[in-house]
């Protein structure tokens, strides 16, 4: 029988196939759609993430198509105040001082190429799970692909399969939060915004035309998200676009759009992260608004710390409790610290704190960013505490 079954083949579920694999245990992914999901989401690693990415032997070939990334500006639109601040205070005191911009797509390619070369890992493109029937020994899962359906059999299963996950419904959870009233507009763009001084980071915060602009590749592809009202049609995005433009960037007459895509929010997660022989992780465990980038963050963290406890219970006979602490241990950290910051980034970015005092203060802290490096150090180590210390002992450094 397979050790472990995993379902979704985006960046969570390669990178739990990876670490296991190069564990020893034996994996399948299952992924439903034909190839590696490509529509424009995270481009952004925090500098905490890169570490963990490291350890799995993938950092320099993200680093090879992605890139090193320090500056940061916040840009208040109304007044036209820059503050800008950079990451060079990690240098020294951290192992990556720095943050990488990379498309997921493409980082979950470059998993899926390093687990390639394990023969005890196996990958299947066009296969949706529907449904599973656990048992003291092992999980039976349900698989539909072009062949009609099938069962396939394992000790364990990983549920990787973003926020609408089948897995996490198959368990009957609850996915317990709210759904945010706008629409978040992910946009790919050809523009030269460093001819205008922005950083490759750029936070405009508005409470009209709030926006996060950042460059994601080396050939001058930007990231531009904004927000609109999710009661406008969706399929009246494309028409509404240039308007938005047209308000922020500085000449909205040079501009070539590459991708895209409209996205409902949420701050939401499962009640827990393991059913049995079930393990959630990622989006499937957990989902929010993607301001400030900690979604994908929060889904590399669990990777970490569910890779070598889950390991352990397969291949050293480590007493499966320890996966309830994983579910314990990661919901804590997204419920607890990930979800309120990113529901706060939102509120500054997309609503300007309300404009008035709320703002004043917050900008006052953007500011002590750019000019405190303690101050800058200690908000920058936030990130961190998002990660899971090793579950188990043996794994403590
Ligand atoms: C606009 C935007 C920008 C973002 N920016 C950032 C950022 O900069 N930094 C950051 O940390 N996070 C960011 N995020 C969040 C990040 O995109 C998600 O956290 C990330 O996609 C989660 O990865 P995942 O692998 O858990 O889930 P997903 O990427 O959703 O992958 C799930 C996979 O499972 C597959 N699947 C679904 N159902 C089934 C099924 N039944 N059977 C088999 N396969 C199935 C899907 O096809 C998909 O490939 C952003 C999100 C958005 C929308």
């Amino acid at each position: 029988m397979l050790d472990v079954i995993i379902v979704g083949g985006g960046p969570t579920g390669f990178v739990n196939a990876l670490g296991l694999a190069q564990a020893g245990v034996s994996v399948h992914l299952i992924e439903a759609e034909p190839d590696i999901v490509k529509s424009p989401r995270a481009p952004v690693y925090h500098w905490s993430v890169l570490e963990g990415l490291d350890r799995l032997g993938v950092l320099d070939d993200c680093l090879g198509i992605g890139f090193k990334k320090q500056d940061y500006t916040y840009l208040v639109k109304k007044t036209g105040e820059s503050i800008a601040y950079d990451l060079t205070v990690l240098e020294g005191r951290v192992q990556h001082p720095y943050n990488m911009h990379l498309g997921q797509h493409l980082m979950a390619g470059i998993v899926r190429r390093h687990l390639e070369r394990f023969s005890n890992a196996t990958v299947e493109f066009g296969q949706r799970f529907v449904g599973l029937d656990q048992d003291a020994d092992g999980v039976t899962a349900h698989v539909e692909g072009e062949g009609g359906t099938r069962q396939l059999r394992a000790k364990w299963v990983i549920g990787a399969d973003g926020a609408g996950s089948a897995v996490r419904k198959s368990l009957g959870l609850d996915f317990e939060g709210f759904t945010w009233p706008e629409r978040f507009i992910a946009t790919n763009l050809y523009y030269d915004f460093t001819q205008y001084g922005y950083a490759r980071s750029t936070l405009m915060i508005d409470e009209e035309y709030g926006a996060i602009i950042a460059q994601i590749d080396r050939d001058g592809l930007w990231r531009c998200t904004y927000m609109e009202d999710a009661s406008l049609p969706e399929e009246g995005v494309m028409e509404r676009l240039p308007s938005f433009y047209s308000k922020i960037l500085p000449h909205a007459d040079d501009y070539k759009v590459d991708a895209v895509s409209p996205y409902r929010m949420h701050q939401r997660s499962a009640e827990k992260y393991r059913v049995g022989r079930v393990v959630l992780a990622g989006d499937a465990a957990h989902s929010t608004n993607p301001t400030g980038g900690l979604g994908l963050t929060s889904g590399l963290f669990d990777s970490y710390a569910l890779i070598p406890a889950l390991a352990s219970v397969i291949l050293e006979g480590a007493d499966d409790e320890v996966l309830d602490r994983y579910s314990d241990a990661r919901k804590d950290a997204f419920v607890n610290r990930a979800s309120p910051q990113a529901a706060r980034n939102k509120q500054l970015i997309y609503h300007a704190n309300g404009g008035g005092q709320a703002l004043a203060e917050a900008l006052e802290m953007c500011r002590r960013m750019r000019d405190d490096k303690e101050f800058c150090f200690e908000r920058l180590m936030f990130t961190k505490t998002l990660e899971t210390p090793p579950l188990l002992s043996s794994h403590a450094a």
